[in-house]
């Protein structure tokens, strides 16, 4: 079932690494390097500290990646026409790419050199390496995807660009004071950056505001109010297996004069900065996913940003490597990870249309050849609209175009269903201010996923699941337009961040089992199967288990002064706190076993209890009330049930802060139980997910998202499954769900909220979490009380088998057998086969 894309790379890399295991001039590159980088360091006086050898192994190896990076471009410049997959520009707002240098070292097999190295400067590679800052330009799963895919694009060898911002502070920092969560910047350029290529003979006008003027012929031409310079960055993403890497081309705002001198001469030093000061605000933040009101313009203005420079990239490169415009489209892949690239149509029309004087139907044809589309939630109120009048003072040209594309599409429709005003309304890519799309301000809006849809050859959503629940709801009206389309590609995870480097311990298990191969073809892990009773590679695996608990324990114990068991079992939440993934369903099973334990020291059994750490880590939006009140309520009970003494090891709750991908990859290779517990039908697909269940803990979930792909091919009994599934939700939903009917049924769930409703875990403040408990007895939209009492009840079943080292342990190896499948490389190749290449054009 592997495609010919994967045999192809794998057969290169194979020739490629037998000729490198053998080659010490790369070693030795890399010494030469990383002395000359030391020794410029000496001459300043530094000594060596562990940033400065940090730094100094980042340069070394950027140097080596850089000489890949030139090797790459000249051979996909000189790639055919006919080379069977375009060339793919990747558009995200967001790359969560986490620390860099451990996955450099070991791609270029140098983490044993550097070791000798540091060993001889008396340091420990662990120690240098958790130096890095993580570049976490990213909220979630999206931008964490974006970078998975990046490593499969170099893995694969495709020809690629992946193009972002290089925003000057990312992700939040996330501090925890009495209890709440505060933000503060995320200054991860204050060293500088050893990794990224200045590219600054790559700049690009970038212009906002102004109007359109129509010259004599009639030809349109947009006349800016201002205009900023995009200037490039270079990251460059090494394959593992093969000489390839891939590009991560961020970029930056400068105005594009400088300082005013006229009013510097005058003394004016504040109107003087105004031009570079308005060009930098685009630099500043990502801005969080729950974005409120302020900042929008500013978004807006990055998104525009982002879109215009790097076509104008790819039209520079496109035109330097001596093609005709009119292979633009069948040469090049323009995808849109979310809508928030979506003016790429509109950005692209304009420049081939006022800039390069193509006529509109074949820059019509060149556009809709080139753009595709991948959608990541179906939820309405995250769609992302735009109000006109903000397109009309920012991008007036951009404005004209997507009227004009409405025009067409909406006349197309109207010959094809007559009489459907309703369909067209619906449809048109303005939202006319009726109550229609959640828009009820009476504003007229811009509705990025149509423009998306309309302009895009493929469409797709991100696991089986959210796919056809895409095409049957939010998009069933374009589903019944372009019924070829709309197509499914489920995500998947790299095994080279998430298993290799995550958990080495695994991994060396892993080979000595079944050989190294899946690092390249993960699909080889279904070998594990044949050996998940063997008493030996169970005890190897929970050897491994084991010592990744010891190390989470040492940082629990480190960070929040708290002592953990390690043979307790550890049952791990970790993701963006938002209340439709349900960190609050968890909360409710804590205090409940709580209760039970203080009511039961002895089990209900007599049994005992097996021993818990409940551990949970994620940002909430620094908007999002709710989700900060989640975040509350998990330290105010981890606060109570950690000190009481009547619990002791039975029950512990960790709130670890600051989330992010170097978290991440300490806390899941110690999870023995993954929480992806969602309402059925809102987690389009999770990688969390995947990357827990390949590093062998089982899985408790709903049948949502990629959950049900993973259950499907390790084995359904093999996953905890549990709660109502997609089709109940929307019933119960559909004939009036009352949540007080199942409160008042079950008494162990009276007494959970009570406990929050009384203060229990806040010295009998009743206010601070009145409106969660409002809302849970309310409307409870994600359905808490209707699935809390399976949700128990499965949880009994972990602790059954947990109690059974050998069925526990034989349940993970199958876990990680199945997983084989959810590679981010068997994803790739699926874009290139339904997306992205030549072939697709023509279905
Ligand atoms: C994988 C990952 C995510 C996505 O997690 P989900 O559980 O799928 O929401 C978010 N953030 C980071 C840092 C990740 O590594």
């Amino acid at each position: 079932m592997l495609s010919t894309l994967l045999n192809a790379a794998r057969s290169t890399a194979r020739g490629a690494m037998n000729s490198e295991s053998a080659s010490t001039p790369l070693q030795a590159a890399f010494e030469a390097a990383l002395q000359r980088e030391l020794q410029q360091r000496a001459l300043v006086g530094a000594a060596p500290g562990r940033d400065e050898l940090m730094r100094a192994a980042a340069a070394a190896s950027r140097e080596l990646l850089a000489r890949r990076w030139a090797q790459t471009q000249a051979a996909d410049a000189r790639r055919g026409d006919d080379a069977g997959c375009r060339r793919v520009h990747y558009l995200s707002m967001e790359f969560l790419m986490g620390r860099a240098l451990s996955n450099a070292l070991a791609a270029l097999r140098l983490d044993g050199v550097l070791q000798a190295q540091l060993q001889a400067q008396g340091q420990d590679l662990s120690g240098v390496l958790e130096r890095e800052p993580d570049a976490a330009l990213g909220n979630g799963g999206l931008g964490r995807l974006a970078a998975c895919f990046l490593d499969s694009f170099a893995e694969l060898g495709l020809p690629s660009f992946g193009y972002g911002l290089r925003y000057q502070y990312g992700m939040f920092a996330q501090g925890i004071q009495d209890g709440r969560q505060v933000e503060s910047p995320d200054d991860w350029l204050r060293l500088g950056n050893p990794w990224e290529l200045p590219r600054p003979e790559l700049r690009y006008r970038v212009g906002f505001g102004g109007r359109v003027v129509v010259d004599a012929t009639g030809s349109r031409q947009w006349v800016p109010a201002e205009v900023l310079v995009a200037q490039a960055y270079d990251f460059i993403v090494p394959a593992h297996h093969s000489e390839r890497v891939s590009t991560l081309r961020q970029w930056h705002a400068q105005a594009a004069e400088t300082i005013d001198f006229q009013a510097f001469c005058r003394g004016d030093y504040s109107h003087a900065a105004s031009r570079q000061v308005a060009a930098d605000a685009l630099n500043w933040v990502l801005y969080p996913d729950d974005s409120t009101e302020a900042g929008r313009e500013l978004r807006l203005k990055q998104e525009a940003f982002l879109v215009s420079a790097s076509l104008q990239d790819l039209i520079e490169r496109h035109l330097r490597e001596g093609r005709p415009l009119q292979t633009l489209g069948t040469l090049n892949a323009i995808h849109l990870n979310d809508t928030h690239p979506a003016l790429a149509p509109a950005e692209l029309m304009r420049l081939l249309l006022d800039e390069h004087g193509l006529p509109w139907d074949e820059a019509w044809t060149l556009t809709r050849q080139a753009v595709s589309y991948t959608n990541h939630t179906l939820m309405p109120e995250a769609l992302e609209t735009w109000p006109v009048r903000m397109f009309e003072a920012l991008l007036p040209r951009h404005l004209e175009i997507i009227y004009e594309i409405n025009h067409r599409f909406l006349q197309e429709l109207r010959q094809r269903f007559p009489g459907d005003d309703g369909l067209t309304a619906r449809v048109s890519l303005i939202d006319e201010g009726g109550t229609n799309g959640g828009n009820y301000g009476g504003e007229r809006r811009v509705r990025m996923a149509a423009l998306s849809i309309v302009a895009s050859h493929r469409v797709n959503g991100v696991a089986a699941l959210h796919s056809d629940l895409m095409v049957q709801t939010i998009f069933a009206d374009y589903a019944r337009i372009f019924p070829d389309r709309f197509h499914n590609v489920t995500n998947g995870v790299t095994p080279r961040r998430w298993l290799q480097q995550a958990n080495p311990a695994l991994s060396a298990v892993i080979d000595g089992q079944i050989g190294t191969a899946w690092r390249q073809d993960l699909s080889q892990l279904q070998q594990l199967s044949a050996h998940a009773k063997d008493a030996g590679l169970i005890a190897s695996f929970r050897t491994v288990k084991r010592a990744n608990k010891q190390r989470l324990a040492d940082r629990i114990r480190r960070e929040l002064g708290l002592t953990v068991s390690v043979d307790s079992l550890f049952d791990v939440q970790i993701k963006r706190i938002h209340e439709y993934k349900r960190q609050l369903l968890n909360l409710l099973h804590v205090i409940a076993r709580y209760q039970a334990i203080v009511a039961n020291p002895d089990g209900v059994d007599g049994r005992g209890w097996v021993p818990r750490t409940v551990v949970i880590a994620g940002k909430a939006a620094s908007a999002y009330h709710m989700a900060k009140l989640i975040i509350q309520l998990a330290h105010d009970i981890g606060r109570v049930v950690n000190s009481d003494p009547r619990v002791g090891d039975r029950l512990k709750l960790v709130f670890l802060p600051n989330y992010g991908v170097s978290l991440a990859e300490t806390i899941i290779p110690a999870a023995d139980l993954s929480e992806q517990i969602s309402t059925a039908g809102t987690e389009a697909s999770g990688t969390g997910n995947m990357k827990f269940a390949l590093n062998g803990a089982l899985t408790i979930g709903t049948w949502d998202g990629a959950n049900i792909e993973m259950a499907e091919h390790m084995g359904v009994d093999q996953m905890f499954v549990f709660g109502l599934r997609t089709e109940a939700v929307a019933g119960l939903k559909s004939l009036g769900y009352d949540p007080r009917l199942y409160v008042e049924q079950n008494r162990q769930l009276q007494a959970v909220i009570r406990a929050i409703a009384d203060g229990d875990f806040c010295g009998g403040d009743t206010a601070r979490y009145k409106p969660l408990v409002d809302k849970l007895l309310g409307a409870d939209p994600y359905l808490l009380m209707a699935d809390f009492t399976d949700y128990v009840a499965t949880q009994l079943k972990v602790d059954a088998v947990y109690r059974d080292p050998q069925a526990w342990g034989e349940q993970t190896v199958r876990n990680v057998a199945g997983m084989g499948w959810f590679s981010s490389d068997r994803t790739i190749a699926e874009y290139v086969e339904r997306v992205w290449s030549p072939a697709s054009l023509k279905a």
